[in-house]
Formats: structure tokens, sequence, C-alpha cells
């Protein structure tokens, strides 16, 4: 039987009615509902028990660190975390993972398992079943579907799909390293996403803000206004600052390729990072971990 090592973070899933709203219950009380699975299971409370809305890159870091912690112990590993942020917490951990070679399993549902019509046990089978007999590496199960960690978008808050893979899965073979979670994160980075009434100007002043690294989420292939002050302010950032600035598309499906319009030239001459068809979530937490590898 498989060995399962299942993290509980809170979010809907270990969800009850409260005056205040829906609030995750402790974890002792979540493992006395569980429904029974074939599979050894062993649970534990992460140290915050949270709304996935109050995550933080540094719950990402100790994340991956309980999963290295146990990872000799286990055959696999399932994450039960809110949906908010689930894609960004999948797409941080493909990152933080170096030779994972069992699978890490993001779960959590739309209804609590404590509401008697909820998604929360099927997507806890589901999750389970997977981290025994599935491939190696960071996905998200949850309503039917198995996406791959750093392609997921939360798409919806209120049907039992929760999450998709609009810009399609990839397909990137086995990491032949050696395990490792990765144990440094920098969190100072920022989105600017673009839209009419955002000036050339204002988006200079957005793109010269303080930060270490910036996504910027260009119109359709990689454009911005085509206006020399927003070039200008892209190589003083990139070649003055030191800022990593990486681009990708707000269309749902599809990739940068900043060199089509000439308003997307100023990214292009200027090196911005082009981001091909990474989503928000990949690209933030991609250059979160990349940022504290140098
Ligand atoms: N607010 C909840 C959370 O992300 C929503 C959910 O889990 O579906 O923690």
């Amino acid at each position: 039987m498989a060995r399962i090592f299942v993290l509980y973070t809170g979010g809907t899933f270990g969800g009850v009615q409260t005056s205040r709203g829906i609030s995750p219950l402790p974890v002792a009380e979540l493992a006395g509902l569980l429904p029974s699975v074939a599979a050894d299971v062993c649970i534990e409370g992460f140290e915050r028990i949270l709304d996935s809305s109050g995550i933080e890159p540094a719950d990402w870091v100790d994340i991956a660190q309980v999963v290295a912690k146990n990872y000799e112990q286990f055959d696999g590993f399932v994450i039960l975390h809110g949906t908010d942020t689930m894609a960004y917490t999948s797409s941080a951990l493909s990152h933080l993972f170096e030779g994972l070679a069992k699978p890490v399993v993001l779960t959590g549902s739309q209804v609590p398992l404590s509401f008697p019509q909820n998604d929360a046990e099927q997507n806890y089978r589901d999750a389970v079943r997977f981290a025994g007999s599935g491939p190696p590496g960071v996905w998200v199960v949850f309503g039917g579907l198995e996406i791959r960690g750093d392609r997921a978008v939360k798409v919806s808050c209120e049907r039992w799909q929760a999450f998709s893979a609009p810009k399609g899965d990839s397909d990137r073979g086995v990491d032949p390293r050696p395990f490792r979670a990765l144990s440094r994160i920098e969190p100072d980075v920022r989105l600017l996403f673009c839209h009419p009434g955002l000036t050339a100007a204002k988006l200079a002043e957005e793109i010269l803000r303080p930060a270490k690294g910036l996504v910027i989420a260009s119109y359709g292939v990689g454009n911005l206004p085509d206006d020399p002050i927003v070039e200008q302010a892209l190589a003083t950032a990139i070649s003055e600052h030191g800022k990593r600035i990486v681009q990708v598309t707000q269309c749902a499906h599809g990739a940068v390729d900043a060199g089509v319009y000439a308003a997307g030239g100023s990214m292009v001459r200027t090196g911005v990072q082009a981001g091909g068809n990474l989503t928000i979530e990949a690209a933030i937490t991609g250059l979160m971990v990349d940022l504290a590898r140098i």
C-alpha cells in the first residue's frame, strides 16, 4: 500500500461555518473527518493553518522543506490548500524542487468537507490515488483534472472544475538531478498588469518603482504603449537598477513574441526577458526563485 504524507494548510477544504464566514479547522479536527482511502496516510498540519489568501512566499519554502524532510519515508505527498492561491503555491513548488522523483499533489475544494454536499471528499480521494501512483512532479488534482503545478490557473470560484491549464501542458521529462528543495526565495517581485488608462508616464513610474523583479502582463503577443518614455524606463530599470523584468501575455492562450509589433520593440531592445507562454503565477514565482539563486 502506498505511503502518503498529507500536509494540511487550511482553505475551504477544512473549513467550517463561523459567525465571521468560513474558516479552516485545526488539523486534529479535520483528520477525524477525512474519508478512508486505499493508502497508508500520515497527516500533519502546516505551521500556519490559514485561508490561502494569506499565504506568503516564505510559506512555499516551508512547505517544500516539509516535503524534503519526509521525502524518503513516503511514496507521494498531498498538500491540502485553499484554492485562491493554490496555483501560485503549485507554481512555486515546481520551481523550488530539483530532481523531484515522486508526486507532490495539491488539492482543496470549493465546498468544505464538513458540508453535506461537497467536492472535498472526491478531490481528496483523487489526490491520494494520484500521489500513490501518478508520475513525478508537482500537480494540481482537482475537479477530475490533473494539471501540472506550473500550468495551473484558478479559473472559477463557483464550478467544481476550479482549475485549468489555459496555456497548455508542458512535458519536461524526468529531472535527473539529485533531489533537493531550495531553501531561499526573493519575495520582492511585483506584477504590472497593463490596461488602458495606465498612460505611458504612469507605466514608466510603475516600471521604475523599487523592486528586485517585475513581471509585466503585456497586451497580446507582448505590446506596451509605443512611447520613448516607456523604453527609457525599461532601459533604466534593467541596466542601471539591475531589475529583472519578465513579460508575459494577459491573453488566456498563447505566448509572447514581442518583436512582431513596433509596440513591443522596446521590450526586445532593452532586454526584457520573454516569458513565452508562462502563466502569470508561474512567471512571478519563477522570478522569485531565480532571484534567490543569484
Ligand atoms: N478562500 C479560500 C482559500 O483559498 C477559498 C478556497 O479554498 O476555495 O483558502
